[in-house]
């Protein structure tokens, strides 16, 4: 029997996300095709992408990107667009099926929005639409009557785990940690850490954003509002373990006190071949847990004092409306402000409260409103680490 092709978007194919999710295609030609591309300003490596996948039309941030990129494809007919509007043309390009959202940051958010509103599948990496909007985000997923999966490695654990079960019948969603570089640092080394230090996660290879978010567990906490809106539980149904191995992606406990969890060795390409295959499941390529690697499994609690921007996530989704929109944004400014030397490591929490404390959560009534609550953080956290980065 032939398999109708499923035909793939990818926002943000140059990223770690975005390679990942081509190699799982380059795996199976038979059932994946690549329609589109979108990316940042990468032109060199989208210009290869191009070369080994075909799409039609690919997007890149800036016009000097896309003038680059064309210098690089004399004779291809691909079409290139720019800009951000560029990229919600792309997200709604007719001939695909599904939208892989890999951008990075609040930035992904309106391509992923226009891929909703023309009715594509949304197999979901970029976490940060769901924090900055998930009210918004999933209120338009029901109402064009879309497919929402999870990539992140958390919720695709959570969602498989989930399978044939009942929501109702959950006591608790455990989010798993690996607990990043910082672990087993004390405060006063933590507080002395680098940019370079905070980039070495133990077990996972990721974008300089999420690998820095991942040190300080911020990463955990827009996990924790990722799984409010994807599962629609409260924050007082969320738990997060730390879980050094990051082999356990999360778990489910049940009424009954069965707790059902995912395993695997770490490496998004299985929950991205979940997300883009479901409900099949197809190889990922993926090395077989071994018994060896299955020896050691520990869990434990979340330091808080060491890790405070975790506590930050739970209370924005606790006061909830505009709070998570504002922590979202004030973390984007304050983690470039590290990468770029000018805060240190706890300066991204310090700033992402100061700005939080400045703000009064307000009911979104708009993603207008979201813009105006993202714009306004990003302002005051630039002031509080000493202009724009
Ligand atoms: P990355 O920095 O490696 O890649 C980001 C991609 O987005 C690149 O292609 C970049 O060119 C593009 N991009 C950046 N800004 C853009 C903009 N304004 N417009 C258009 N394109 C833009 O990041 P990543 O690690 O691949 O993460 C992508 C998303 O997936 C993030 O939201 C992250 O939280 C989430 N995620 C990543 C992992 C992981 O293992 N890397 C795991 C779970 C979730
Ligand atoms: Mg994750």
């Amino acid at each position: 029997m032939t398999v109708k092709k499923k035909r793939l978007t990818i926002l943000g194919s140059t990223g770690s996300i975005g390679v990942s999710a081509l190699d799982v295609v380059a795996q199976h030609p038979s059932r994946f095709e690549v329609v589109a591309l979108g990316a940042g300003s990468n032109a060199e490596v989208l210009a290869r992408q191009i070369e080994q996948f075909h799409p039609r039309r690919v997007c890149l941030q800036s016009e000097e990107a896309a003038k680059k990129l064309k210098g690089l494809l004399p004779r291809n007919g691909v079409e290139i667009l720019c800009g951000a509007e560029g990229m919600k043309e792309l997200a709604r390009t007719k001939e695909a099926d599904s939208v892989v959202s890999a951008i990075v940051g609040a930035a992904g958010m309106e391509p992923t929005v226009a891929a909703i509103e023309a009715g594509k599948q949304i197999c979901l990496a970029n976490k940060e639409t769901l924090v900055t909007a998930g009210q918004f985000v999933t209120a338009k997923v029901k109402e064009h009557g879309v497919e929402l999966l999870p990539v992140d490695s958390e919720h695709s654990a959570i969602f498989q785990a989930l399978q044939g079960n009942d929501i109702a019948k959950v006591r608790r969603l455990i989010l798993t940690a690996s607990g990043g570089p910082f672990r087993t640092w004390t405060k006063a080394q933590i507080e002395k850490a680098t940019p370079e230090q905070a980039l070495k996660h133990p077990n996972w290879s990721m974008g300089r954003k999420i690998t820095i978010d991942s040190a300080g567990l911020m990463n955990k906490g827009l996990e924790v509002i990722e799984a409010r809106w994807l599962f629609g539980l409260g924050p007082e149904k969320i738990d997060v373990y730390i879980h050094p191995q990051s082999i356990v992606h999360s778990m489910v406990e049940y009424e009954d006190s069965s707790v059902m969890a995912q395993l695997s060795v770490p490496d998004m390409k299985l929950p991205i071949a979940y997300a883009i295959a479901y409900p099949e499941r197809v190889p990922s390529g993926l090395a077989f847990l071994t018994v060896d690697k299955m020896r050691e499994l520990t869990f434990e609690s979340v330091d808080h004092e060491k890790f405070p921007a975790l506590g930050l996530a739970f209370e924005a989704l606790r006061q909830s409306g505009s709070m998570p929109t504002v922590l979202n944004a004030a973390n984007e400014v304050a983690v470039d402000a590290f990468l770029a030397g000018k805060i240190g490591f706890y300066g991204i929490p310090d700033v992402c409260a100061k700005v939080m404390g400045r703000h009064k959560a307000e009911t979104l009534r708009s993603l207008a409103h979201v813009r105006e609550a993202d714009a306004w953080a990003r302002e005051c956290a630039e002031g509080l680490v000493g202009g724009k980065n």
